[in-house]
């Protein structure tokens, strides 16, 4: 039987409420799709753009089904959430990707087993479930080592380097006995990322390479293309195509890797979803990441990958307003800068407001641009009006 294809008027469902889903609802609504969001929180950033924002749990079964039957294809615009949402929505409706992909996905032993069996290249990993596994763990890898959380961890949540001469029991105690894994630090030259999508029948389309400057653990800025050997942005490429084959993908996925001095690869996660890396193709690719998801669930043809003009994305993060309003007037007279804002009402620590977007010559520029561009968001008169008193 040959998978069902979804053409415009149909409704997509996404799960999730954040910036990904409210930039998947756009891409979807400009193709003349109806989008329903599923979050638990109300008057969401996907909610906010969507024809129906559903507020329900996503261990409520009975709305997770009505949900379901309301959609004709279900997506994701974020993994953590429980696996039987799947299971319990493809009664209903088909879900792309699927429930297995999730489930792979969602936790990093899983993740990373399922990588080394399909024999990708990786950081030396052990699973860590007691005190004896991590002891044992850190004489096979040695320290400098990373210890993460199996389970919910993103942007760095739910990890601890460890230090040769750190004491393993006060380490594991922090971690109160949860299901871990500990990796080799790596020290990487660059990280990059690649997008693939991947659809019905198989086809696929990678998008150029992704340098990635991360700060505190979080994306800080994007440059596309990166500055790597063509070689190595093939292999990337490659890489990425091989991953989404073994998954046996329908839908988007980021491929967040290590690039080491001598040129090899190593990766790092997994997201089966549109990623933080892939915004500025909302701005700068023939097809954005996100129109490219919905092409894809829908069995639509893929979209053509290629950026229309070297950019670099930045992150803006909430504690940008820590002194009151950004001034949004002085970053965009910044030349071929592009503003996006999620409408988050609460700018916390290191919630992701937004992003600025900025085009260049080549992305080193574009990079320039776009630093600029977010440090004229901090006031330069603020000093003078008593700021911080
Ligand atoms: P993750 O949540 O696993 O993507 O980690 C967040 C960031 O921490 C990565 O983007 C890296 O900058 C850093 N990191 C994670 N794992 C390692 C590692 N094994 N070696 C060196 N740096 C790492």
């Amino acid at each position: 039987m040959s998978a069902k294809i979804f053409l415009p008027g149909a409704t997509l469902g996404v799960m999730g409420g954040g910036q990904l889903g409210r930039m998947f609802a756009i891409a979807a609504r400009r193709m003349g799709y109806k989008v329903h969001s599923f979050s638990p929180d109300r008057d969401t950033p996907a909610g906010a753009l969507s024809d129906r924002e559903v507020v329900a749990r996503y261990d409520d079964r009975a709305a997770v089904e009505a949900f379901a039957r309301e959609v004709d294809v279900l997506t994701f615009e974020f993994e953590n959430i429980p696996v039987e949402c799947a299971r319990w929505a493809s009664a209903f409706c088909e879900v792309r990707p699927s429930g297995e992909v999730l489930h792979i996905c969602q936790q990093r032993l899983r993740e990373k087993e399922f990588l080394a069996a399909a024999g990708i290249p990786l950081p030396p990993f052990a699973r860590v479930g007691s005190l004896e596994e991590l002891k044992e763990a850190l004489a096979r890898i040695g320290a400098p080592a990373v210890l993460k959380r199996a389970a919910f961890g993103y942007d760095g949540k739910g990890q601890r380097k460890i230090l040769p001469g750190d004491d393993p029991a006060a380490i594991w105690g922090e971690f109160e006995g949860a299901l871990s894994v500990l990796e080799g630090f790596v020290r990487f030259e660059k990280e990059i990322s690649v997008l693939v999508a991947r659809g019905v029948n198989g086809e696929w389309a990678t998008y150029p390479v992704c340098e990635n400057e991360h700060a505190n653990h979080i994306l800080d800025v994007t440059r596309v293309p990166g500055a790597v050997a063509p070689e190595v942005a093939g292999e990337a490429r490659a890489l990425a195509v091989r991953i989404a084959e073994a998954l046996g993908l329908v839908g988007l996925l980021a491929v967040e890797m290590f690039l080491l001095p001598g040129g090899e690869l190593l990766v790092n996660e997994l997201a089966p979803r549109p990623h933080n890396s892939g915004h500025y193709s909302f701005d700068a690719s023939v097809t954005s990441q996100f129109e490219q998801q919905v092409r894809a669930v829908c069995g639509l043809p893929l979209g053509a990958t290629e950026s229309l003009r070297p950019t670099a994305m930045a992150n803006l993060l909430g504690d940008l307003w820590a002194e009151g309003e950004p001034d949004w007037a002085a970053a965009l007279a910044v030349p071929e800068v592009r503003l996006h804002l999620y409408g988050k009402h609460e700018p916390r620590s290191g919630r992701k407001m937004g992003h600025l977007v900025a085009f260049g010559d080549d992305s080193r520029e574009a990079a320039e641009r776009v630093r600029e561009a977010r440090r004229r968001l901090i006031r330069d008169d603020w000093w003078d009006h008593g700021g911080g008193v």
